[in-house]
């Protein structure tokens, strides 16, 4: 296929191109490159043949639109976003353009679907990249997220991103846009920026720096290696039914404290201290306002419906996860220079 990524110079969306070029389709990536995009971390497929990259934001739907005409493009995967919850407690502003009045642009130029032959218009689809926190939190003992739970979003990011679903939705269902959508909880891996829990906390760990605890460190998250990921996006962006929705989760429920104390015993492991534990280094800090709780997600539609299933435990994906990052300071060091992992989100708004 030849397909549309936006957002493929982030986190999902360079593990994303790195798949889809090496299972033979051809990859346009467009990208702004905001803080979050890296082009280092498409270094093993940048002089593919099957590849190629344009930068632009996806508010610029003209641009947008000439690059599906001009590549001839199969379909769209839109995962470009603003990501970080703490970052939109302090600055929703970018949240809203970007998560919504960019999906609303891309969409608008998701009418270039019309203008193909019947037979490629059969087969267009419109994917758009989503997460389990629209879904708002559970209570710590009971419930799963299925593809009927009704949106209930705590964060601006997570409002942001059900607007984003329900305009997405709401494509389809008016002017018969081929979209599908996926939900998916928390990610982690390889090219992950380090603001984000697991690469901060290895990284802060190696450091001899506070490992920051959120709360009591009780919040619960469902974690799915990114390249298993990355796999369950081809399953729908090539099996999937328009106006379906699938969710995607790699059955790893684990409380933030067993995530923190989990890389402290892989790191003792992988890089002992003689007499210390990367452990002693763990503090807990004032909670993020409005956490929630626990997030949870039933993936059985797409292991049933679209055959994938994840293949990582969370124990085997982390330990790949954190060797990766003790052999790459290439990639981190540089961010780590200018981002030092300061804490965000604390509720006061820009
Ligand atoms: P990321 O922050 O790592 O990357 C986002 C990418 O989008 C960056 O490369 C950035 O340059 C680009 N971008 C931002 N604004 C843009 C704009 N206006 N125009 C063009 N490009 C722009 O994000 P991620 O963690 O890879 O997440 C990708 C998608 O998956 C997002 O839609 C996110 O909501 C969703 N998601 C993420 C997770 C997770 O755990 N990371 C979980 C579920 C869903």
């Amino acid at each position: 296929m030849r397909i549309l990524v936006t957002g493929g110079a982030g986190f999902i969306g360079s593990a994303v191109c790195r798949h889809l070029v090496g299972e033979g389709d051809f990859v346009l990536n467009v990208d702004a490159l905001t803080y979050a995009g890296n082009l280092k971390s498409l270094r093993a497929i940048e002089n593919q043949p099957n590849y190629a990259f344009l930068q632009a934001d996806i508010r610029d739907e003209e641009t947008i639109l000439d690059a599906m005409r001009a590549n001839d493009i199969d379909a769209v995967m839109h995962l470009a976003a603003e990501s970080h919850v703490d970052r939109s407690i302090d600055g929703p502003d970018i949240f809203l353009q970007t998560n919504v009045i960019g999906t609303f642009r891309m969409l608008s130029a998701g009418r270039y679907w019309a203008e193909l032959p019947a037979d490629r218009r059969e087969a267009f689809r419109f994917h758009h990249v989503s997460t389990d926190e629209v879904y708002g939190d559970l209570p710590f003992d009971s419930g799963i997220f299925t593809e009927e739970t009704p949106y209930k979003p705590s964060s601006p990011y997570s409002a942001s991103k059900a607007a984003s679903d329900h305009l997405a939705r709401a494509w389809c269902h008016t002017y018969g846009l081929p979209t599908v959508l996926s939900n998916c909880s928390n990610n982690y891996g390889p090219f992950h920026f380090p603001e984000k829990l697991i690469p901060l906390v290895t990284l802060n760990a190696l450091d001899g720096r506070d490992l920051p605890v959120y709360g009591e460190g009780q919040n619960v998250r469902d974690w799915l290696f990114v390249e298993d990921h990355a796999r369950a996006l081809e399953a729908v962006i090539k099996k999937g039914a328009p106006g379906e929705t699938y969710n995607i989760g790699g059955r790893s429920e684990r409380t933030n404290i067993d995530v923190v104390r989990t890389i402290c015993a892989i790191l003792d492991d992988e890089r002992p201290r003689p007499g210390k534990s990367y452990a002693d280094q763990i503090t807990f800090v004032t909670d993020r306002p409005g956490h929630d709780r626990r997030y949870a997600i039933d993936p059985t539609k797409i292991e049933t419906e679209l055959g994938w299933k994840a293949r990582e435990t969370f124990e085997s994906g982390l330990r790949k996860t954190i060797r990766w990052y003790l052999g790459n300071d290439w990639w981190w060091a540089p961010i780590r220079e200018t981002d030092k992992g300061e804490r965000r989100g604390r509720g006061h708004v820009e």
